[in-house]
């Protein structure tokens, strides 16, 4: 018997258990003092109303014998994928329903697609980038070969021709860094990997924080992207399914490689070993995609994006380097005075009280940065950035 051996080849992630350890000792030495956490990747607001309506509905129709449901078919609902590829079409995107799956999360699809690629493939991370992309590979053994995010390109890395990669990811509201690829840029990676023969993955879980109307929220916005793209989806931060668990994955049937479709190979992959996503759940995230269900989900996410305002306005006035906060909630910040991404962690928890996450844990284009995130409370948001204001310790 062998265990699958790669799974030593991962590093230990540390970087949430030394940040509560930190806050911990920190609480325990200065007792009475309030800490102010940007550093959560979760969302704080309950979900819309309509969606709860429609959970409660759906949970009452379980209850009775005439409209009880057992198994859900396991790439969603067609009630759902409808829904979904209406949203798209209007943002100019043409979906069938067949080309939409219904998840429990972008996280476990991201993950999962692996499924229906070669070990041998190379693949093309940008760094510094969401850890799940980087795991799931060294998990299968694949080569990883990481593109190098900066200042200098404002952490939106465009295509090497040098490069030869197969499978290739991108995120865009990017996790960790905020940043937004523009069409042009991502006409370029469409380019690339057409002419490379490769498929993106593209993660746009952010997609719905994006508020400049010119910005691409889908890569189908892009011609060519039918034929060489993955696209993920989830409601977690767009509907505060974080605990729900609700995504969808869009693979278009123009999508060949080794001549097969890979919406064949999902489909295959999904009905063999997905069960399908829970009909109250699927119920409450059709409701997300109504009118009213648009319109209550998006005055959450412009609470957010108030606070990501709030927090890239005080880091203009203090002069520090930042990527995102305008159309994502994540803001990425140059460590003043040179600080590595602890050091500003501990200067910031000891001067200010606040707790961010320090951006050496999203790979080693992130140290010297630093996150911090929009989805806590308004007033925690105005208490840290009165503290940065005022105290600016470095
Ligand atoms: N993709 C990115 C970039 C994320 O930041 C996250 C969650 O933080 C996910 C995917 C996972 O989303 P889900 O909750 O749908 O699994």
């Amino acid at each position: 018997m062998k265990i699958n051996d790669n799974y030593l080849r991962l590093k230990e992630s540390y970087l949430f258990s030394i940040i509560a350890r930190k806050v911990t000792e920190y609480k325990g030495a200065n007792p009475g003092k309030e800490v102010v956490s940007l550093g959560i990747g979760d969302v704080t607001l309950p979900l819309a109303p309509v969606v709860v309506e429609a959970m409660q509905n759906a949970v009452l129709e379980m209850g009775k014998a005439e409209t009880f449901r057992g198994y859900a078919p396991e790439q969603g609902y067609s009630f759902l994928r409808k829904t979904i590829a209406a949203y798209y079409a209007a943002k100019g995107v043409e979906l069938s329903e067949g080309e939409v799956f219904v998840s429990d999360g972008a996280k476990s699809d991201l993950g999962n697609i692996l499924d229906i690629f070669s070990t041998e493939n190379t693949v093309l991370i940008p760094d510094p980038v969401y850890p799940v992309y980087v795991d799931t590979n060294i998990m299968a053994g694949r080569n990883i070969v990481y593109l190098d995010g900066s200042e200098a390109n404002n952490f939106l890395p465009l295509p090497d021709w040098n490069i030869k990669a197969d499978i290739i990811y991108l995120c865009s509201p990017n996790n960790p860094t905020g940043a937004v690829y523009s069409m042009e840029q991502l006409a370029e990676w469409v380019a690339y990997a057409r002419e490379h023969n490769s498929v993106i993955l593209f993660d746009s879980a952010y997609e719905a924080f994006i508020q400049d109307k010119a910005l691409p929220t889908s890569i189908y916005q892009i011609d060519g992207a039918r034929e060489c793209a993955i696209e993920f989806c989830s409601l977690s931060k767009t509907a505060g399914f974080t605990g729900i668990r609700c995504g969808y994955t869009v693979v278009p049937m123009d999508l060949v490689r080794g001549g097969t479709p890979l919406n064949k190979l999902w489909l295959r992959r999904q009905t063999t070993k997905f069960n399908g996503v829970a009909y109250i759940v699927q119920r409450g995230a059709e409701a997300v995609f109504t009118p009213e269900g648009l319109r209550q989900t998006k005055a959450s996410v412009e609470y957010y994006m108030e606070n990501a305002r709030m927090i890239a306005e005080t880091l203009t006035d203090l002069g520090i380097w930042f990527t995102g906060g305008k159309n994502s909630p994540y803001i990425w910040l140059k460590c003043p005075g040179g600080l590595s991404s602890w050091e500003f962690f501990d200067m910031l928890l000891e001067k200010c009280g606040i707790v961010g996450t320090p951006g050496a844990g999203f790979g080693r284009n992130g140290e010297g940065f630093f996150r911090l995130t929009a989805f806590g409370s308004r007033e925690n948001v105005i208490r840290a950035m009165e503290r940065l204001e005022s105290g600016q310790p470095w």
